[in-house]
């Protein structure tokens, strides 16, 4: 067996030690006699991994007694659709804050059910974020929807926007888990699992209790908030290995102390890597050093043409999926928690070999 380091932005890494214990636990699950995928969603063995992995996802993030924990499906994307649908409770619109590509696929869904204000914008052609004291918040706003971490641009926020009184909603699907953050600032919290969680399939939503209410006249049960947390997220079948994995994941990631534990070394991993690019005139990233993303790192060589030859020789040295968004350019390496040091260490010298052969 061989695995390579693999710096894809998703489905992406995951621990090795979770998929040990998988494969360990494939055919008979703790002596039940099956797999947790042949297992059934209501009975009592899925049901105890199910609430595990969700106390553990509460403890990991310190997330208060009055939010609830939603363990969905239809990704990151569909909740571009369920936050409006569920929060605009009878208001006209919502203000948007537009720093990538991903804010910008969650406004075009939101401007199907309201009129979106762009509270704050990323100049184009830029890779920042816009100051905190330049958004401009409409009065009458259902919520504050932001992109804390955009995965193809390598964007991340360095605060957490002030939208006062009206509910924060955050897609923090490439960045959930990197870091402690504070739960009670927001409204809304969602994340595709593919990233830093576990397998594609599952989504986490993290929702504070009070804004659980009707939704919007036609939304389908499966977008309703109160649907899912009133069946306590089996009101239809789950992504049961899915919800398991990321059980085994937040295990892991208790195991090596929380999330205090984890920003230490994940702080030391961007870090590296990004003196890297900063210290050789071959490599650039083009994102303001004030909001760079800890988990998404774009850069891109001197010479464009190299990119084919960086690939393959990469790929010869075990490193892979470091192909950046077409939309960028370039290489891309996603670096979530289950990444090792020495995968960001390994593509750091690789860098330096490559640039010393055709820098
Ligand atoms: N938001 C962000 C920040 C993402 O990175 C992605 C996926 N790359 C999405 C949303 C879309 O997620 P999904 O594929 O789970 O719908």
């Amino acid at each position: 067996m061989s695995r390579s380091y693999n710096f894809s932005a998703g489905p992406a890494v995951l621990p090795e030690e979770v998929l040990e214990q998988a494969r360990e636990e494939m055919l008979d699950w703790q002596g039940s006699g099956m797999s947790v995928m042949e297992m059934s969603h209501r009975g009592k063995d899925f049901m105890s991994i199910a609430a595990q992995a969700e106390t553990d996802l509460r403890e990991l993030m310190s997330i208060p007694a009055n939010y609830k924990v939603l363990f969905a499906q239809g990704g990151a994307s569909s909740q571009f659709a369920m936050v409006p649908l569920n929060l605009l409770q009878g208001r006209k619109g919502a203000d948007y804050i537009n720093t990538g590509s991903w804010s910008k696929k969650a406004i075009a869904e939101a401007q199907r059910f309201c009129e979106v204000n762009i509270a704050g914008a990323t100049p184009k052609g830029e890779f920042s974020v816009p100051a905190a004291e330049t958004l401009q918040l409409s009065a009458d706003a259902a919520y504050l929807h932001y992109t804390p971490n955009e995965t193809i641009q390598g964007i991340e926020f360095p605060y957490v926007p002030d939208s006062g009184d009206v509910p924060l909603a955050a897609d923090f699907s490439s960045t959930i888990l990197s870091r402690p953050i504070d739960v009670s600032r927001y409204g809304v919290i969602y994340a595709g699992a593919q990233k830093n969680i576990g397998p594609a399939g599952l989504t986490v939503v993290i929702i504070r209790e009070d804004l659980i209410a009707e939704p919007m006249a036609g939304t389908p049960a499966m977008f309703n908030y109160g649907t899912l947390t009133g069946a306590d997220s089996m009101y239809n079948t789950p992504p049961t290995y899915a919800w398991y994995i990321a059980g085994l994941v937040f295990q892991w990631l208790k195991r090596r102390g929380g999330l205090d534990a984890v920003a230490v070394v994940n702080e030391r991993k961007v870090r590296a890597l990004y003196t890297a690019i900063d210290q050789s005139d071959f490599y650039n990233n083009p994102v303001d050093p004030t909001c760079r993303s800890w988990m998404n790192v774009p850069f891109t060589l001197a010479d464009a043409e190299l990119d084919a030859t960086f690939l393959a020789e990469a790929k010869d040295a075990g490193l892979v999926t470091l192909k950046g968004h077409r939309s960028v350019g370039g290489m891309r390496a996603s670096i979530y928690n289950a990444m090792p040091e020495e995968g960001v260490q390994a593509l750091i010298d690789f860098m330096a070999e490559f640039e010393k052969k055709y820098g």
